[in-house]
């Protein structure tokens, strides 16, 4: 459930069998084969697990399932380990969201969000910012699967730093606006105005527009032409205290500043970008305009096609600094997360066989799972 590019061998092993053993039926002439082909037993449980897999929307597999094969019934699409694949993970995702808890649902949501995943790419380099130490990159993984972040923090637990209950997921370690939330935002900031300058785009630093401290954490001159763009960094966690999972909190924020700030940065002769980023690692759209016309420039600079990936860097070195800040933040806000054991170390979602063939979704029973109440609960007020 964790997006790292793994599939388990179970949620594959009937569409591999399937396209196998059909691409061997079709290409009989060609090696020769001129013997009778009899299904085996594996093509009728594979069939049998198909159809489960797929919710019935390829009827073909439920024939198979309860006769054999008959000749002309297979298609080239069903030799494609890949054509399973588009049809399988979409259903499987489908239970997973109906199943999974409010919280899990919210943050699978936000993982899908643009450059959610850009952090695990990249080639570690110190220099460019584009490096976690062990701890760091341990707790970001266990933060992206949904896996407890302390042994111990429970609700009743206090924060160290604010005196607010603490959760076992860290929902309240990254909304503490005393633990590292204005250093988080400050890393990012600096993150920005490097990636800039590389960029040879002229800026300026906490720029006060018409008498007011904000919005302007950098003034980006020649970023998208003329007027001078004022970017107020923003990051929000997603996991929202109406658990509702339709609203989007991070694009939410970018249009609540716009709603603040475009009248007083217009009549200032500016543009503004809200720039807000996920505590899970995902741009809002105007952190993706922001990060496309950095590339743009680097392209420019370099004499490449619009498109190349040549800014690519630039826009993960802004990624990493977010969840660098966030690293940070879990660490010292959940203490003890350095004394999870691997048993304790337990997602909210499992997968279980139904003992029918299908391979499901539900969630833990693990008494330590806290519903979302309890971690809406453990949040400082935003
Ligand atoms: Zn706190």
């Amino acid at each position: 459930m964790g997006g790292l590019g793994l599939t388990h061998a179970r949620t594959v092993s009937a569409s591999a069998y399937m396209s196998s053993f059909l691409s061997f039926v079709a290409r009989r002439d060609d090696i020769g084969y001129a013997e009778h082909i009899v299904p085996p037993i594996g093509f009728t449980n594979s069939a049998i697990i198909l159809t489960e897999f797929t919710g019935g929307t390829i009827p073909i597999t439920k024939s198979w399932s309860t006769s054999s094969l008959a000749a002309g019934s297979f298609t080239k699409d069903h030799c494609s380990q890949h054509w399973w694949a588009s049809h399988i993970f979409p259903q499987i995702k489908l239970r997973l969201m109906s199943r999974c808890s409010a919280r899990d649902r919210i943050k699978l949501q936000r993982l899908q969000d643009p450059m959610a995943g850009s952090w695990l790419t990249p080639v570690p380099c110190e220099a460019l910012g584009l490096s976690f130490n062990p701890t760091e990159f341990q707790t970001l993984l266990r933060w992206r699967l949904g896996m407890r972040m302390s042994a111990t923090c429970e609700s009743i637990t206090p924060c160290g730093k604010c005196g607010e209950p603490l959760d076992i997921f860290g929902d309240h370690a990254v909304t503490c606006k005393l633990n590292n939330y204005h250093a988080r935002h400050q890393l990012v900031v600096d993150a920005l105005a490097r990636v800039l300058k590389s960029a040879n785009i002229p800026l300026e630093r906490e720029v006060p527009i018409n008498g007011k401290e904000r919005p302007a954490d950098i003034l980006a001159h020649r970023l998208q032409g003329s007027p001078p763009l004022a970017i107020d960094v923003t990051i929000v966690h997603p996991i929202a205290t109406s658990c509702d999972h339709l609203q989007n909190r991070v694009s939410s924020a970018e249009l609540y500043k716009h709603r603040h700030y475009d009248k007083l940065c217009h009549d200032a002769g500016l543009a503004f970008n809200a720039c807000g980023f996920s505590t899970f690692g995902g741009a809002a759209p105007d952190a993706q305009i922001v990060m496309r016309k950095i590339k743009q420039r680097i392209a420019e600079i370099h004499g490449k096609a619009e498109g190349d990936t040549l800014g690519d860097q630039a826009t993960e070195r802004i990624i990493v600094s977010v969840m660098r800040g966030v690293a940070a933040q879990l660490i010292e806000g959940t203490p003890s997360a350095d004394q999870v054991t691997p048993t304790d170390m337990v997602s909210p979602i499992t997968e279980v066989s139904s003992g029918d063939g299908f391979m499901g979704f539900h969630e833990s029973m693990q008494p330590q799972t806290a519903s979302i109440a309890q971690c809406v609960a453990a949040q400082c007020p935003q």
